[in-house]
């Protein structure tokens, strides 16, 4: 099982990702990558391997990103199927633990209405899934979306024109945290609370079918 971590504050939010994501170690990885989002635009880093590999983020400032480690269950072990994945335009940009048992059938769907995918994984439809709707505001899109996959999952997904971050689970944990600061709050999220309970003062477990706003 993967890990995921996301984060909005104050702090490079790199570094922190990365401090998480080595908390999540214990539960292995092949591959691995960040969603690092300023004000214009959100740029992805990811690979196989090992995330230490990553010695400096130095073109990315950012407080706002989500990261992930891999363990393939739809896909090869590439660089192309690490999270997180993206639309192609890249304004949105997910990273996803579980398994979406009805992927074939949704991508069939997409492919046919044009969408075009970089990835073997199940993880890339929900990105497009969630395009489909992008007449609703985006936190009402990834709830669409989300409600049209089958299976245990867990999505944090972030859009270039959206401040914060969408959290939404059922059946694969997700869990937030929060550091009250006298000046600006620091949000969590998480597949395990050990990714950051160092980090914060409250934590607030997600129930099946519950979607988080963090902004
Ligand atoms: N099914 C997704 C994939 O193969 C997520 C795997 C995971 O939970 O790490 O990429």
């Amino acid at each position: 099982m993967c890990g995921i971590i996301g984060y909005l504050g104050n702090k490079e939010a790199a570094l922190v990702l990365q401090k998480g994501l080595r908390k999540l170690n214990y539960r292995g990885y092949d591959s691995w990558g960040f969603g690092l989002k300023n004000k214009h635009k959100i740029e992805v880093i990811k690979d196989v391997g090992d995330f230490e590999q990553v010695e400096e983020f130095s073109d990315v400032e950012s407080n706002c990103g989500i990261s992930h480690s891999r363990w393939a269950t739809t896909g090869k072990v590439s660089k192309e199927n690490a999270h997180p994945h993206t639309t192609e335009d890249n304004k949105i940009v997910i990273v996803h633990n579980g398994i979406v048992e009805n992927f074939q059938e949704l991508k069939a769907n997409l492919l046919s209405k044009g969408h075009k995918f970089k990835s073997e994984t199940d993880t890339e439809i929900i990105c497009h899934l969630i395009e489909e709707f992008s007449e609703y505001e985006f936190p009402e899109a990834v709830r669409r979306a989300f409600l049209k996959l089958k299976g245990r999952n867990a999505v944090v997904a972030l859009h270039q024109d959206f401040e914060g971050l969408v959290g939404v689970k059922n059946g694969s944990p997700l869990i937030v945290g929060i550091k009250n600061n006298s000046d600006k709050d620091e949000y969590f999220i998480a597949s395990d609370s050990r990714a950051f309970v160092e980090e914060t003062n409250k934590v607030v477990f997600l129930d099946d079918n519950e979607l988080v706003v963090l902004n």
